[in-house]
């Protein structure tokens, strides 16, 4: 996609998140963008940087390895890079390498490998839980059990390199608008139980919300939307 489009893509959804934020009772400015890049080439990173957008999340470690390294090297000022794709372990090296935020631990022992490869980088890193709400999302954690033993394990020092820093979840995609902010409903609610019981933790943002459903997100006290197809156009899947 031009420059000139990614340009105009940015603005506008900016000022889309600016008018939920109002809507919402909420203070201008405070929904981060992570500009999801995932399919698309290092050279559309580069457009949105010249347009002032230095949050990247991608999916998957290998290309986005490839591109951000790239990027890196020549960029003055850094972009910031979250990974928000389902993580193998194998993967987890390179990631660490490269995110300043991995939003997507599902499993104790994601973040048991996240740990130990940030002990060889001595890389202090954040991460989100993810957390299945949907129904149609698959990954995630389910139970909310799991999620409180995963964040005592946290708050008990078990993970000394990562700042468990908040929660994502991926909504159903349906256009039942009450099934979307039941599932924003529930991440918001869970951020909530955790701050009562572990207040040692600071589990603040909420990253909600894609192209289709970011506003009912920011509605809903997303802080961080996750946004694609809205900025860089349909993604080439045979790429
Ligand atoms: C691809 C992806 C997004 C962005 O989706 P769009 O609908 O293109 O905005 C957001 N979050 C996750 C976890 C993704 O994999």
């Amino acid at each position: 996609m031009e420059a000139d489009k990614i340009a105009e893509n940015l603005k506008k959804i900016k000022e889309d998140i600016y008018e939920s934020e109002i809507k919402a009772g909420r203070e201008k400015g405070s929904v981060k963008l992570c500009a999801v890049s995932k399919f698309h080439p290092e050279e559309s990173v580069r457009f949105a940087m010249n347009a002032g957008q230095f949050l990247f999340g991608e999916n998957r470690v290998q290309e986005a390895y490839a591109k951000f390294t790239s990027i890196n090297e020549t960029a003055d000022v850094k972009p910031e890079l979250h990974i928000i794709g389902s993580l193998q372990t194998n993967k987890v090296k390179k990631a660490v390498e490269i995110a300043s935020c991995i939003q997507s631990v599902d499993r104790i022992s994601l973040a048991e490998e996240i740990q130990k490869q940030c002990e060889k980088l001595s890389k202090k890193i954040n991460v989100f839980l993810e957390i299945h709400t949907g129904e149609e999302s698959k990954s995630g954690f389910a139970s909310e059990d799991e999620v409180m033993k995963t964040a005592e394990m946290f708050a008990s020092g078990k993970f000394p390199l990562l700042t468990l820093s908040g929660l994502m979840t991926m909504a159903p995609f349906t256009n039942d608008e009450r099934a979307v902010r039941s599932s924003f409903v529930t991440l918001r609610n869970l951020r909530e139980k955790l701050n009562v019981r572990f207040p040692s933790l600071s589990v603040t943002e909420l990253s909600m919300g894609m192209s289709g459903d970011f506003k009912l997100a920011v509605e809903e006290g997303s802080t961080m939307v996750r946004i694609g197809t809205a900025i860089f156009g349909e993604r080439d899947y045979n790429a």
